[in-house]
């Protein structure tokens, strides 16, 4: 499954994808950096931090169920704080976190049951593709192949993933570039 790399990655892309109007603040890597863009790489990657409590790794967390609680989390709070429920950032939330499911799903997985319990707490099944399109992570770091197994895993990762992301990034940065300067002076 992948590292938190591929995860993050992914998150970004889904944030970039998702901006509808790209802000004024320039093209630059850094400008694109928004909290909606960092809130979806947190939402990608921050599932497997069940791996600090022992024996819950790649359930709950790694639920459809998750991913709908959180939808309706954001839509409840959004709606409470401004009476109008956020439902496209619920939405683009959901699709992040969405993207870690998948990802650990196309994931290799050596460790029985390999997968993620998708419909905890419905069903007990660990569902796995068996695609092992990204090669396993070594999260035992004291081994001594922990490093190498580690940098070839984000390696793939970064093969796989970063042109996703960059093919995102770069969709925003048109956009911005195209914004009519007028409607950037405003927006400042
Ligand atoms: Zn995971």
């Amino acid at each position: 499954m992948p590292s938190p790399i591929g995860h993050t990655l992914a998150g970004l892309a889904v944030g970039w994808l998702s901006e509808v109007a790209p802000p004024a603040t320039g093209s630059r890597l850094r400008d694109s950096l928004t909290p909606l863009v960092l809130w979806c790489a947190f939402v990608a990657a921050i599932p497997d931090a069940d791996l600090l409590i022992p024996h819950i790794h790649r359930t709950a967390t790694h639920s459809v169920t998750a991913t709908v609680l959180l939808l309706i989390m954001v839509v409840a709070v959004t709606g409470k704080v401004t009476r109008h429920p956020a439902w496209t950032l619920a939405l683009t939330l959901g699709a992040a976190h969405g993207t870690h499911l998948l990802l650990d799903w196309l994931g290799t997985d050596h460790f029985p049951p390999p997968g993620l319990q998708m419909l905890w707490p419905f069903s007990p099944h660990f569902f796995h593709s068996g695609v092992d399109l990204f090669p396993p992570v070594e999260r035992r770091l004291l081994r001594p192949e922990a490093l190498s197994v580690n940098a070839y895993a984000a390696a793939w990762e970064l093969l796989i993933m970063g042109p996703v992301a960059l093919v995102a990034w770069r969709r925003r940065r048109r956009g911005a570039s195209a914004m009519p300067a007028q409607a950037k002076g405003q927006s400042r």
